[in-house]
């Protein structure tokens, strides 16, 4: 049978675990109630899983049983080896107090799935249910990562050091997330772009050290608020004149601090950044210029300055060919009417870069605004009122599962 129809017929499944994991949100890298429920939606199928340490991660393979050119060939299930796919889901939810009213809102104060990341587990879920049930016909492995601490934790990176590149053996050929969009996309359309998905993100933290004294006496005193200042504006200046407008940079300061009162000098001035680039390159080199131009600047008032980093995702890299074979996939298995070229590179950032920095593949978007709803208009992710459909749950597993039979059986390439 179609896998639609098979996605199609255990879609009430899907949506109950969608709405189990929805009215029971975590947030951040320990989420075990999310856990278990995606344990026991994986329980009984033919899968070897492993769950992480440093976060409540879950880690399934699928091994095939139509594995070619080696001894373990055609000896039906579980044999090994050949070519592995990986296929992500992230867990967690976020800091926002649900005001949709749906049926199955968030049952848990100030804690929301806001960016549906309740509908990628559901939909892995439900892939891994479609996959077990072809395990005899594929020719290599299938790892599912279920990724906690996606806003911000950087949960990617800890499962790349818990192993989870390396959790069937060989490396994947190739890497596979989806993300649910509640505007923008019509409810069903999927969509991509080859090159830069996503933007990298970081936060940075600057510090002014100066020494603090009378407001009458600044001559006696070492002041770091106009050092601050003139870095707050020299930021803007160094975007535009050292960056190539088509390979843009984005830095913003949002968080200015420093002194308690009109006649006090402080001892120092704090700065919060968030800086955003679209390139590898424009990444490292914007880093560095922010980094020289700090203590610079206050070193030539005879300051000094700290800048640290924190929280940092690198840029989303989609690799080429995989962005294509993702459009091709979803054109075949649902229809041509259901893929829309992405235009732009989004500005969010997304942790599956990290799986992209070591494994080629694709983050594709996916609408999941209701129906009834105009895109163009409704809120979207991370806000208290964002609403996620049911209806793209099956045609998101679906496409999970063809992602991984297809690629499986693609012929290696020279
Ligand atoms: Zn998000
Ligand atoms: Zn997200």
């Amino acid at each position: 049978m179609a896998v639609t129809q098979d996605a199609a017929a255990i879609a009430g499944d899907l949506a109950q675990l969608r709405h189990a994991i929805h009215a029971e949100p975590e947030i951040g890298l320990h989420l075990p109630l999310t856990q278990q429920k995606i344990l026991a939606a994986l329980d009984g199928l033919p899968l070897e899983v492993t769950l992480g340490t440093a976060l409540s991660s879950v880690t399934a393979v699928l091994r095939g049983g139509a594995v070619k050119g080696d001894s373990d060939g055609g000896t039906g299930r579980g044999a090994g080896g050949g070519p592995v796919v990986l296929l992500r889901a992230d867990m967690d939810a976020l800091p926002v107090t649900e005001r949709t009213g749906l049926g199955y809102a968030s049952t848990i104060d100030g804690t929301m799935h806001a960016c549906g990341h309740d509908l990628h587990s559901a939909m892995l879920a439900g892939a891994a249910r479609l996959l077990s049930a072809r395990q005899a016909d594929l020719p290599g492995s299938v790892v599912f990562m279920f990724q906690p601490g996606e806003e911000g934790h950087g949960g990617a990176r800890f499962m790349i050091e818990e192993g989870v590149l390396e959790a069937a053996g060989e490396r994947p050929a190739a890497a596979y997330a989806l993300h649910v969009a509640s505007a923008e996309l019509p409810a069903g359309v999927f969509s991509s772009r080859e090159g830069t998905m996503m933007a990298a993100a970081e936060a940075l933290n600057v510090t002014v050290h100066g020494r603090g004294g009378h407001g009458s006496e600044p001559h006696h005193a070492a002041d770091p608020i106009p050092v601050a200042c003139e870095i707050v504006t020299a930021l803007q200046v160094l975007v535009t004149r050292t960056f190539d407008i088509a390979d843009p940079v984005v830095i913003t300061v949002g968080s200015f601090h420093a002194g308690t009162t009109n006649n006090v000098i402080p001892d120092e001035a704090r700065l919060q950044l968030t800086i955003r680039s679209f390139s590898p390159a424009a990444r490292t080199r914007v880093r560095d210029a922010v980094t020289r131009l700090v203590h610079n600047t206050a070193s030539a008032h005879g300051l000094t300055a700290t800048a640290e980093f924190e929280n940092s995702y690198p840029v989303t890299v989609n690799d080429d060919q995989e962005a294509r074979f993702a459009a091709e996939v979803v054109a075949d298995v649902l229809g041509e009417d259901r893929y829309r070229p992405q235009a732009n590179p989004m500005a969010g950032a997304e942790d599956f870069s990290f799986v992209l920095e070591e494994v080629p593949g694709a983050f594709v978007m996916l609408g999941a605004c209701p129906p009834t709803v105009d895109p163009a208009t409704a809120p979207f992710n991370h806000s208290a009122l964002a609403v996620f459909d049911d209806v793209v749950l099956a045609d998101g597993a679906a496409l999970f599962t063809e992602l991984a039979v297809r690629r499986l059986n693609r012929p290696s390439e020279g």
